[in-house]
């Protein structure tokens, strides 16, 4: 890979200058005033990047897999019954922590690149008491939208946790998580957060806290603990020293300084421009005549593409595109991942990224010998960029 070359995949993806170099900073002692402060503070942001008004954030050195270990840890009990509304493979990790959590689990499936409907949700909810509901907002295996905001009503109809995984969807999909009335939300710092590999955020509800605290039995998983976790989290924002595990001191300055970015930026800004990069690539699939996997607009990630190759052209065109100077990833889903590519475009994605990633798959299109208009998908992408 040369310097030059532009990370396109969903996650990592390409970090902003400032954040690297937040990072460069000489590490703090974890208990300092100083360090004390960045961490509190990025903290209290996390919470409104979440758009919570009184849920309790955490940060811990991990990655999106444990976000997902830590809510389903907490919340469920052995014997406690979990649905897991899937949307790929990232929603089958959910079913796969609660079953080793000792729940008893029940997927509603869909064919991949559908959504179970929200009838099927609230069937499922009638016929007997979850204790929690998971949610994918965005499944990267697949790039289909969950509709966050309808399980989550309808979770807290039927009297169950919701638990969203963000990693694919925070900071870049619309999610408000006081107003959906969503109690988990959790997410992983290298996609639309913004920040390297390596932490763990995540935003609780005070019911999904209570649930904790109303546990008959305890967390079985020491560094998951809320037990050993919430008095750290607490104490950062109240100024205060405190220590269970030593925090990822420089990955706490990167995350400060995106979390100021994205917040600067504003949250509805930020969720508009999403929507309208994803408008530019959708523009540009279809004026190349290429399909998505996800089966229906509405159900299509804004914060990535997954494109099937056309008739003719196979998985090395994602070889090509690399030769072109940007790289994509290849498919996910063991059901049909030979046959389509994912493109990220969250974050610090801009028009010339977009402009660039889109010129670069004509190119590689062109060599691999499929017919279409040559510019075709430039010149559809910069409509929806304009104004
Ligand atoms: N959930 C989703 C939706 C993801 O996209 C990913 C990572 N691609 C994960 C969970 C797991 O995150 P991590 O790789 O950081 O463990």
């Amino acid at each position: 890979m040369s310097e030059r070359d532009l990370l396109m995949i969903p996650g990592p993806i390409q970090f902003d200058p400032a954040v690297l170099r937040a990072l460069s900073a000489p590490t703090l002692s974890h208990t300092s005033p100083e360090f004390i402060e960045i961490f509190g503070a990025a903290l209290t942001d996390v919470r409104k990047v979440f758009l919570s008004d009184d849920g309790q954030p955490f940060v811990i050195g991990a990655t999106g897999t444990f976000a997902l270990e830590l809510a389903i840890a907490n919340l469920v009990e052995p014997g406690d019954s979990v649905l897991v509304v899937n949307t790929g493979v990232f929603s089958s990790r959910f079913a796969k922590i609660a079953g080793l959590q000792g729940a008893e689990v029940t997927e509603l499936t869909a064919p991949v690149g559908d959504a179970p409907t929200l009838e099927a949700v609230e069937a499922a909810l009638k016929q007997k008491q979850y204790k929690a509901v998971t949610i994918t907002q965005v499944d990267t295996s697949t790039g289909v939208l969950a509709d966050v905001k309808g399980i989550a009503a309808l979770a807290r109809k039927y009297g169950a946790l919701s638990i969203v995984d963000g990693v694919c969807a925070t900071a870049g999909e619309e999610f408000r998580q006081s107003v959906w009335g969503v109690d988990a939300c959790v997410t992983a710092s290298q996609k639309a957060i913004g920040v390297p590999p390596g932490l763990a955020l995540a935003v609780f509800s005070k019911q999904a806290i209570a649930a904790f605290e109303a546990r008959k039995s305890p967390v079985r998983s020491y560094y998951a603990d809320f037990g050993e976790w919430l008095p750290i989290m607490r104490a950062y924002e109240d100024r205060k020293p405190a220590y269970f595990g030593t925090p990822p001191v420089n990955m706490i300055y990167g995350l400060r300084e995106s979390l100021r970015q994205i917040l600067a930026e504003g949250m509805e800004a930020r969720f508009a421009r999403q929507v309208k990069t994803a408008a530019a690539f959708r523009a540009a699939w279809r004026a190349l005549g290429l399909k998505v996997v996800p089966a229906r607009e509405s159900i299509t990630a804004h914060t990535l593409s997954a494109v099937l190759f056309p008739a003719g052209v196979d998985a090395s065109l994602v070889v090509k595109v690399k030769a072109e100077g940007v790289i994509l990833a290849g498919g996910l889903h063991p059901a049909n991942r030979a046959a389509y590519f994912r493109v990220g475009h969250m974050g610090t994605c801009n028009a010339g990224d977009i402009l660039t990633t889109i010129g670069a798959v004509e190119r590689a299109l062109l060599a691999a010998g499929y017919k279409f208009d040559v510019g075709a998908g430039l010149a559809a992408a910069q409509r929806p960029l304009v104004g």
